[in-house]
């Protein structure tokens, strides 16, 4: 199993600033309040100083003006800290959003075998775990976070700007947090991303033995799945137990930080007074604003665990989001119609099995051409290669003059798209899963997609799949012809789109077929005949070869293998 990837610290940096570069007005404007309040914060400790120099020399009558001034810098910062902290909040809000569309659209052009190689676990987990934990940085953490790395820097300075002493006394602390800090942050970085993986890991060990109970159960391999269960789930307490003792000793190593520094200050004020160099008042200042820094340093400190994880969650949501490959774009354009040329397509499932023998086909751009033959004669099969499913085992495909296997997804996709009949429709509403084949179309563009299909189903808002409305079979294919429109590509494969639905049902979805191909290129794994009859030109395969190729009315002239099954289905009929 290779789990999904990770992007690295330097890329999550770079592709962050370029998320919040989006909104730069509101970032600007938000680091301008809280800069403001965090400098305003500085006011409060000088100006109780002075009222304690004041009350010393006995002049009570100026300590009314100051405290007024305490109580309106007080207003002043609340109310910018406010604002600030808003700002950053739904900034961190933006920015998430965009971050979970784009990890949602490069899940869905992911190719399979690729997230089957890492388990829906991991996918999961991604999608669940790692979004609420990035969500709940944003609205507790990060704007809390910035706002208290702020004041400490200004406070330091104002530290420093009542006497340099004052700030030496208080940097005595500091290389116990630093170090604090670093070993923090080099234990619990790991921690994090390992309880992460660890969750993952749990949850897909779990979807294994729940969603396979039958077969477990079957083989009576109950024992083994709960201790491989049980295995799990020991790992991920293991390291949950690891991450709370290392808070823990966080904790106590600051505190020890804060008893160091507080008596430095507390001395060197002492002695400064002593010497008369600062007032009484200013060595009370300088005293506050030291005690003043234990809320922000634990804050950035402590968050420095919530920040860590998050920047852990963000790390694989950008992994997941930076897979797609950067020449999408350029090579969509080269795509010049929807023309199919196939030339010697050979394909074996199984080594030495061949189940194609070299097929040639060429197909106009804006024709419809129809497959016909008996079960097993290799028409899925030879689908399967033209849409980009399996490579062939030799031979080539070029739609629009592109060959399929240099196409990357974005192309492919623009290129082709198969409806077979294993159509899944997502759970959600109806308007979602139809969406699917088009982000961000309009209900407009959905209704005349559904109107297109001749929906008679339910409404778009209505709740469809698992756990929702159940759709028929016949509706279920008409959604996905709904999505092919929206999805509107050069050229449409449809297979046995008809053939489950029943006979009032293949009506239906006979002449939905045929709105889904309007204007482009269209194969059609014809059961009924009505539709081979219907199309420009008709191809027999047989044992995985072409046997017999041309219009209705040549081949039902020609009097060869499709002259026999039309006559066939027309007795049948009438
Ligand atoms: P059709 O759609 O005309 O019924 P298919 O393309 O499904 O024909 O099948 C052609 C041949 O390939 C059959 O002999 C079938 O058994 C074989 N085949 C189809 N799919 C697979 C597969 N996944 N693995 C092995 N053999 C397969
Ligand atoms: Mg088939």
């Amino acid at each position: 199993m290779t789990l999904l990837p990770i992007s690295s610290p330097r890329d999550t940096r770079r592709l962050m600033l370029k998320l919040v570069a989006k909104h730069k007005l509101m970032a600007v404007t938000a680091m301008v309040c809280l800069l403001g309040a965090a400098g305003l914060s500085l006011v409060t400790a000088p100006l109780l100083g002075s009222i304690v120099d004041l009350a010393v020399a006995g002049d009570v009558s100026a300590i009314t003006d100051r405290v007024l001034l305490v109580g309106g810098a007080a207003l002043a910062q609340g109310i910018l800290a406010f604002g600030g902290l808003t700002l950053v909040a739904r900034l961190g809000e933006r920015v998430l959003a965009s971050l979970r569309e784009d990890f949602v659209a490069q899940v869905l052009d992911l190719p399979l075998d690729r997230i089957e190689a890492g388990g829906s676990g991991d996918l999961t987990s991604r999608v669940t775990e790692d979004v609420a934990m990035i969500s709940q940085a944003v609205r507790t953490a990060l704007p809390d976070f910035i706002q208290s790395a702020l004041v400490l820097g200004l406070t330091l300075v104002g530290l420093a700007a009542l006497d340099w002493r004052f700030g030496v006394a208080a940097l005595l602390a500091v290389p116990i947090q630093a170090a604090t800090a670093r070993w923090y942050v080099q234990r619990s970085g790991p921690l994090y991303t390992a309880r992460r993986v660890a969750a993952g890991g749990e949850q897909q060990q779990l979807f294994e033995s729940v969603g396979g109970a039958e077969t477990v159960r079957a083989f009576r391999l109950n024992d083994e799945h709960v201790s491989l269960v049980g295995r799990k789930v020991d790992a991920t307490i293991k390291l949950i137990v690891a991450v709370t003792r290392t808070q823990t000793q966080f904790f106590g190593r600051l505190n020890a930080a804060e008893l160091v520094g507080l008596s430095a200050v507390l001395v060197a004020g002492f002695l400064l007074v002593q010497a008369g160099s600062v007032t009484i008042g200013a060595a009370s200042a300088a005293a506050l604003y030291f005690a003043n820094l234990f809320g922000p340093i634990n804050s950035v400190l402590f968050l420095l665990d919530t920040v860590q994880s998050a920047a852990a969650s963000l790390a694989r949501l950008l992994g997941v989001i930076t897979m797609s490959d950067p020449v999408a774009e350029s090579s969509a354009k080269s795509l010049v119609d929807g023309s199919v040329k196939a030339v010697g397509l050979r394909h074996s499932y199984v080594a030495d099995h061949p189940v194609l023998h070299g097929v040639d086909l060429d197909i106009p751009a804006g024709s419809t051409v129809a497959l016909v033959g008996a079960s097993g004669g290799g028409k899925t099969t030879l689908a399967k290669l033209l849409a980009g499913v399996h490579e062939p085992t030799s031979g080539t495909v070029h739609i629009g003059g592109v060959a399929v296997s240099d196409m990357d997804r974005l192309t492919l996709r623009k290129a082709v798209v198969l409806v077979t009949q294993e159509v899944h429709v997502f759970a959600g509403p109806l308007a979602d899963d139809l969406r699917l084949a088009k982000p961000g179309a309009g209900e407009e563009e959905l209704r005349s997609a559904l109107d297109a299909v001749g929906w008679r189903g339910p409404d778009l808002d209505t709740v469809v799949g698992d756990g929702g409305h159940a759709l028929t079979v016949t509706q279920a294919q008409q959604v996905a012809l709904a999505r092919l429109i929206l999805a509107d590509p050069l050229l449409a494969i449809l297979d046995e789109a008809t053939a489950e639905a029943g006979s009032s049902g293949a009506r239906v979805l006979e002449s939905a077929a045929k709105a889904a191909l309007r204007d482009r290129t269209g194969i059609v794994v014809a059961h009924r005949l009505t539709q081979a009859a219907a199309a420009d030109s008709i191809v027999v395969l047989d044992h995985g070869r072409i046997v017999e190729h041309g219009t209705h009315a040549e081949l039902v002239a020609a009097g060869g293998r499709y002259a026999r099954l039309w006559a066939a289905w027309s007795a049948h009929r009438g």
